[in-house]
C-alpha cells in the first residue's frame, strides 16, 4: 500500500514539474538560480553530541569532569607538573586549547596557563555554583567543561590563570610543528 502510494506520488510530482517547466520555461530557468540554499550553521566546527554519545567515547571520570563540570582532586592530574613542550587538546573533541608556552607553575594543584591557544580554543561562562562567582572555561568546539579562569595569573603576562583539569586535556608533545592557532 505505502509503496504504491509513493510511486503514485512520485509520478504525480514528475508530471506536475514537467508540465510547469513546459508552460513557463523562462520562469523555471530563472528559478534554478534563485533556489534558496539549505540553511547551514555559521559555525561548522562546533561538535554536537548527545550525552549518550559522550558517555560512549569518554571514561566515567572524563565524563564527570567534561560533561558534568566535575573537578579532579588537586595534585592528582597527570599534567599538573608537566613541563614538556607541546600542545594541549580537548580530551572530548581534539580542539587545540592551550600550548606549553603559556603553561606555568601556579602551585594550585592543577595545570595552569596564563593564556589560551587562540580565538577558537575556549569560551568563558559565568559560574555561580557552590555559592561562588567564578568564570567557567569550556571548549569552544564541543562546550565541554575544562576548568575555571581567575585573575591572579602572572602580572607580567596576561594576569590570568586558567586552572584546568588534566583529565579534560590531551597532551601531544612537539614532534612535528603542529599548527598553532596563534
Ligand atoms: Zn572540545
Amino acid at each position: 500500500m505505502n509503496r504504491l502510494n509513493l510511486i503514485l506520488w512520485v509520478l504525480l510530482s514528475f508530471s506536475l514539474v514537467s508540465s510547469k517547466c513546459q508552460s513557463t520555461k523562462n520562469a523555471a530557468s530563472k528559478q534554478i538560480t534563485e533556489t534558496p540554499k539549505k540553511k547551514t550553521s555559521m559555525d561548522t566546527t562546533t561538535v554536537i553530541k548527545s550525552e549518550e554519545e559522550w558517555k560512549k567515547v569518554l571514561s566515567d571520570e572524563e565524563y564527570n569532569v567534561l560533561r558534568e563540570a566535575g573537578t579532579e582532586r588537586p595534585f592528582t592530574g597527570k599534567y599538573t607538573d608537566l613541563k614538556a613542550d607541546g600542545n594541549y587538546y580537548c580530551k572530548a573533541c581534539g580542539n587545540l586549547l592551550f600550548t606549553s608556552e603559556t603553561k606555568y607553575h601556579s602551585g594550585c594543584g592543577w595545570p595552569a596557563f596564563y593564556d589560551n591557544a587562540g580565538n577558537t580554543a575556549v569560551e568563558n561562562r559565568i559560574d555561580n555554583s557552590y555559592g561562588m562567582s567564578r568564570v567557567e572555561v569550556v571548549c569552544k568546539k564541543c562546550k565541554s567543561h575544562l576548568g575555571h579562569v581567575f585573575e591572579d595569573g602572572p602580572r607580567d603576562k596576561t594576569g590570568l590563570r586558567y586552572c584546568i583539569n588534566s583529565i579534560s586535556l590531551d597532551f601531544k608533545e612537539d614532534s612535528t610543528n603542529d599548527a598553532k592557532v596563534k
